[in-house]
Order: C-alpha cells, then structure tokens, then sequence
C-alpha cells in the first residue's frame, strides 16, 4: 500500500471553530458529567455505515468509481477527520460497515489511515463479487483488526432466504474461511427474530464449528410497528437469553447482544441465583458494569454523517461531516438525555437494573413514539 494519507484540508461545511483538539477539552467536561452519572465517559464503540446499505442489492453492486459526495455522502478527506476525532477521543473500536464497504474505492487507504492513528478497525463484509480473492489478505495488511460477516441462519434456506440472493451462506462461509488463511479473526452478525429463533441452537453448533472469535446477537428492532410480529415477545427474549447462557458456560467464542440490553439484567439473576444466597441483587447490581447502550457508550454515524444513539433509532443527535463526534456525543440534547436514567418511565424507570440495562430506547422509540418508554419486550417486572 501507498505511504499514510493525510486529512489536508478541512472539508465543506465542517465547522472551523470545532476542530479535534476541541474535541479533547470537550470530552474532559464530559466526563466529569459522565463520571457523575455513572456512564460510559466516551463512546466505546463508534459505528460508522461506510456506504448507503441497498440490502440484497449490496450484493451485486460494483464499485463506485470515485469517493464522490454523491456516491457516499462522506468524502475521503471526511473519513479522514471522523477518524481524527475517534482518535482523539480513544475509542477503543470503530466498526466499519455498509451497504457493501468494498464498492469503497478508498477502503484501503481509510483503514491505513486509521491504523495509522492507533484506531483499531473492524469491518463488516458481504459475499459480493467485490470480494475478489487477496482482498482480505490485502485488510489485513492495512492493519484491519477483525470481519464480520452477517449470518442470519445456520442454513442456506434461512440465510439466503433473508437476503433473497441463492448462495450467499455458501460465499459467507468460505470468507470466513478466507479470513481464517490469513489469520485474521471473525465476527458473526445474527439478527435473531420469529423467522429465525428456532435456529439458534444450531447457530451455535455452526460457530463453534466456524472458529468465530466473537458473536453479536442483534435482537430484530420493528421499523414500525406494522412489523411488530415478526419481533420476540417478551418471554421469547427470555427463552433466547436463556439459550445464549447456556452455550457462553461452554462455547470458546465471545457472545454480545444488540437491542438486547435486559440480557444484562438476566446475567445478573443468573449471578444470584447461582450464589445461593451469597450475593443479594442489590449487591450483583451495585458490583455490574455500566451497560452499554443505544447513546450509551455507542455511537451510529450512518452514510450521509448523521450520529445517532443506534442503528435502530431513526433520531439524529448531529452531523459529524459538520461537528465534531465530541460534540454531537458528549452535548447534544438527544445523547446527553438518554444518558439520565431519571428519564426512563414506566416499569424501567423504576427498575433498579436501570443502569445495567436501561431496555432498549430504540424498540421503546418505535413501539411507543416515546424515547424513554419501558421496553416493550421485557418480562422482568421490577
Ligand atoms: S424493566 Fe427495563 S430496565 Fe428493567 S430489565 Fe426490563 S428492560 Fe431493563
């Protein structure tokens, strides 16, 4: 690969007066805020939607022919100061993903870039033809720390099913046996629903046979409520939590959940119970980790530069091509709010997991219109 790219010039619309050293003095105010509040003092995880995702269609698309602002909305010279500003503010992980990130045609030197600043990459990748053969090793060169892979089945007919493209479980599981070539690990993407649910047993055989490093389990958030059958009920999630326990006693591979956050809450029943009276919930609860959430330690910034809480949250708290990420992170309205659990209504406003869990904003958003509404699916009654 060519020599470090440099970020040489401000791109348009980006403000002057917020430049990334802003962006430190910005996050030590924050994290006396942050610090009193118990949460996360800086985004953990910075997820940034490389190109427009196009579903099934990403997996046909070729590359773009240049980085142009009308093809990804996000200039290289943007790029360049997004990782600037995760840099500066020592995310620990910036997730890359798409659409299709290789129809990128500055991947490569975005990554390098980010290597470059000590940002440690991971990358979500689809099966397209794009995924040309030396590709990964190429990634891997750049100093990109670990691929995922969507995979929303243990079978052709519910993976390909869901893309509505044949062969795509096939192609998948050969990337990933790709990646295992060159050393370089994965990470498997599942979003869990009614279509899939029955499968996760197998799903969990498939991994272990497929040498994953890490899990995500993303619990299916509605786009509206027309699609509000196609979630878990509130006792499906529990009997999915149930199964995820059971294999992370025994499984090699890290398991995390997406819109999954009262996961948490069970982990920590789990914890008591398992005790036998040595430890109180209160005390699991007082000893647990801040959770992680949607606003909470992660951030979504998606094609066109708008930050939001998650993925599954249609809310913006900023523009990152226009502010920094300190800025939209540590000040909006919309961050700063779900940060404050005094905020959270209904049963998750009083449930004293609040601050492990929280419910997950986006499904409350969806479901109720409500952004601080309990989390529709969750059967713990406080
Ligand atoms: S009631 Fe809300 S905060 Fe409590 S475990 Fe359920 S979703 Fe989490």
């Amino acid at each position: 690969m060519g020599g470090m790219p440099t970020a040489s010039q401000l791109p348009p619309g980006r403000s002057k007066s917020t430049p990334v050293s802003a962006g430190r003095a910005a996050v030590s105010e924050a994290d006396a805020i942050g610090a009193s509040r118990g949460f996360p003092l800086r985004p953990l995880q910075v997820t940034w939607e490389m190109t427009r995702p196009g579903g099934g269609k990403a997996a046909t698309a070729r590359p773009a022919k240049s980085a142009s602002r009308e093809a990804n909305h996000f200039s290289t010279a943007e790029a360049f100061h997004l990782i600037e500003d995760v840099a500066a503010m020592h995310v620990p992980l910036l997730a890359l993903t798409g659409g299709d990130p290789l129809t990128r045609p500055d991947l490569f030197p975005i990554i390098e870039f980010a290597s470059g600043h000590s940002v440690r990459t991971a990358l979500t990748l689809l099966p397209t033809p794009n995924l040309e053969p030396g590709i990964i090793a190429e990634l891997k060169a750049c100093g990109l720390m670990r691929v995922g892979f969507w995979l929303h089945g243990s079978t052709p007919a519910l993976h390909d099913s869901y893309w509505g493209i044949s062969g795509l479980h096939r192609r998948t599981l050969d990337a990933i046996g790709t990646c295992h070539e060159v050393q370089l690990p994965v990470q498997v993407n599942t979003i869990v629903s009614r279509r899939n649910v029955q499968d996760l047993d197998s799903m969990i055989e498939l991994l272990t046979r497929l040498d994953v490093v890490l899990w995500n389990v993303v619990f299916f958030v509605p786009t509206s409520r027309d699609e509000a059958g196609t979630m878990l009920s509130a006792d499906e999630h529990e009997d999915a939590f149930a199964r995820l326990y059971q294999a992370s006693r025994h499984v090699h591979f890290q398991i995390k959940t997406t819109e999954g956050q009262h996961y948490q809450r069970y982990l920590l029943q789990q914890r008591v119970r398992e005790s036998r009276g040595r430890l109180t919930e209160a005390e699991a609860i007082t000893c647990a980790p801040k959770g992680l959430s949607d606003g909470k330690g992660l951030v979504f910034i998606n094609y066109r530069g708008e930050a939001s809480p998650s993925r599954f949250l249609p809310l913006s708290g900023g523009d990152v091509t226009r502010q920094s990420l300190a800025d939209v992170y540590c000040e909006s309205p919309l961050f700063v709010s779900l940060r404050d659990s005094s905020r959270l209504k209904g049963k998750c406003g009083r449930c004293p997991a609040r601050n492990v869990c929280g419910g997950s904003r986006a499904r409350a958003y969806v479901m109720t219109g409500d952004l601080f509404a309990s989390d529709p699916c969750c059967a713990f009654e406080p």
